[in-house]
């Protein structure tokens, strides 16, 4: 299984196998781009204009997101191998973290963050369990749409 590294335009731009997954990126940068991966312009600006008791809010916007896209684990495949890219520091909650625990928990990805993660939030989302809860309606009942991504995506497909 081919590792996905996370990075930002300032530390990894330059790596051949970078890829973005941000709103914008840099003029410079000439490598991929997936901006299916990356929050709306919506969400940024909500969260940077206060970040202040806005994680928990940009946590579930953008996870609800990445959940609604029916093409999640072809884009997880397109990611295999490759360093993605956003702007934000090493130091600062961002959408990287959620996409690296996502892929993680529905599609048994190893996640790696150039450097290592050194965010503290990290910590809570050594166990699933502790990542968040989105639930949602399925054949009736109430079912966590975390950890349930393929049976959802059946779903939706049938
Ligand atoms: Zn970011």
């Amino acid at each position: 299984m081919k590792e996905i590294y996370f990075s930002n335009f300032k530390e990894s731009g330059k790596l051949k196998n970078a890829v973005s997954i941000a709103r914008t990126s840099p003029k410079s940068f000439t490598g991929k781009i997936l901006k299916q991966l990356s929050p709306t312009m919506a969400m940024i600006q909500r969260f940077k204009k206060n970040n202040d008791g806005q994680w928990q809010w940009f946590l579930e916007a953008y996870t609800r997101l990445l959940y609604r896209r029916i093409d999640l684990e072809q884009l997880y495949n397109s990611c295999k191998g490759k360093v993605l890219l956003c702007h934000c520091g090493k130091d600062e909650l961002c959408h990287r973290i959620i996409l690296a625990k996502t892929f993680e928990i529905e599609f048994g990805a190893v996640c790696k963050e150039v450097g290592g993660w050194s965010i503290p939030f990290n910590k809570s989302f050594d166990e699933v369990k502790q990542f968040m809860s989105i639930y949602i309606n399925y054949n009736g009942t109430e079912i966590d749409a975390i950890g349930n991504y393929k049976k959802l995506a059946d779903a939706k497909a049938n």
